[in-house]
């Protein structure tokens, strides 16, 4: 590496350190915001950790995936597990609150919604990151006559803010509902019991079909994608998938989608599982002893997946392997 390189991986460190550690305000107030859980510790985290430890797998944005690899996988803290600064001390305590409780019920609406809501406030938190970074690049000295970086940083900033956009669309309706001045439920969420299997997921995914999107699709900030929320909710004794979206943001591949998730036997669940890991969500947990339990030619293969396929979203991938066989 040359010296104007080194200097140039330097500055984007320090671009990506920032962006970080930047304090952020509530996602609906303007307090502070605090590290929010996507998925609370006691009741689901702790269900699947050993040692209050558990693994974590990550797709790394491009200027971790120079140090640790496009995916990373992590032993790490529960209380920093599927952590982001969303809200503030209050609101992170009001809003989830009957989900927090000992008795909240997997088939109610409201707790669908929340924990749906919960994951698409970080989606939120993860792009206005993303569109910071790339800010920064843009405003930097350092790469003002980088035209192939301000190219890529100016369309990163694009794409990122009408994510943001489309997101937000989805974020009013289901504050709306949750504050009951709604008298509506627009989101339609299927429950779906499988065996227990000490994994957990929550995230919401686009699904981008090339026929249907082109980029003049893509680029038209008039048009709202459709997205859809996955959460995986480790249980005692099973593991719940819950999966929905909006009722007027869907086509015939979401629904044969959610469809496609019934009925499975084991087996069938979890190359469903390989799946969507491997090609819609970015980052799940896993319990660190089942981890241990993977066959390494299968963690190969999906580290070899990833590494080709990290930023797509398309719908046509198809993996040819069982990560957990
Ligand atoms: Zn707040």
């Amino acid at each position: 590496m040359d010296k104007k390189m080194k200097q140039d991986l330097k500055i984007l460190q320090n671009i990506f350190k920032n962006a970080r550690n930047k304090k952020h305000k509530c996602l609906v107030c303007e307090e502070k915001s605090i590290n929010s859980h996507l998925l609370q510790k006691n009741g689901i985290l702790n269900i699947i950790s050993s040692n209050n430890h558990i693994i974590q797998i990550t797709g790394n944005d491009f200027f971790k995936a120079e140090k640790e690899g496009i995916i990373g996988i992590k032993s790490i803290g529960i209380n920093r597990a599927m952590s982001y600064p969303l809200f503030c001390n209050i609101h992170d305590t009001n809003i989830f609150a009957p989900v927090e409780t000992e008795e909240y019920s997997l088939n109610d609406y409201t707790s669908q919604l929340l924990f749906s809501y919960r994951s698409l406030c970080a989606e939120i938190r993860k792009k206005m990151i993303n569109t910071d970074i790339f800010e920064r690049i843009k405003n930097s000295r350092q790469f003002a006559v980088n035209f192939e970086l301000l190219k890529l940083a100016q369309s990163q900033i694009e794409a990122n803010s009408m994510g943001i956009q489309d997101l937000n669309w989805y974020k009013n309706i289901m504050e709306l509902e949750i504050n009951n001045s709604y008298n509506t439920t627009d989101y339609i969420f299927e429950k779906i019991d499988y065996d227990f299997i000490p994994i957990s997921a929550s995230a919401v995914y686009s699904p981008i079909n090339p026929s249907e999107h082109t980029l003049e699709v893509l680029k038209d900030s008039e048009k709202i994608l459709n997205y859809i929320f996955i959460n995986l909710i480790p249980q005692e004794d099973k593991l719940t998938l819950i999966i929905g979206y909006h009722k007027l943001k869907t086509n015939n591949w979401i629904k044969e989608y959610i469809t496609s998730w019934k009925g499975l036997s084991d087996i069938e669940f979890e190359k469903k599982l390989t799946d969507l890991f491997a090609t819609k969500i970015e980052t799940w947990v896993i319990s660190p002893d089942y981890w241990k339990e993977l066959e390494t030619k299968n963690i190969k293969a999906f580290k070899d997946y990833w590494n080709d396929n990290a930023n797509n979203l398309r719908i046509t991938q198809s993996v040819d392997f069982n990560l957990f066989e």
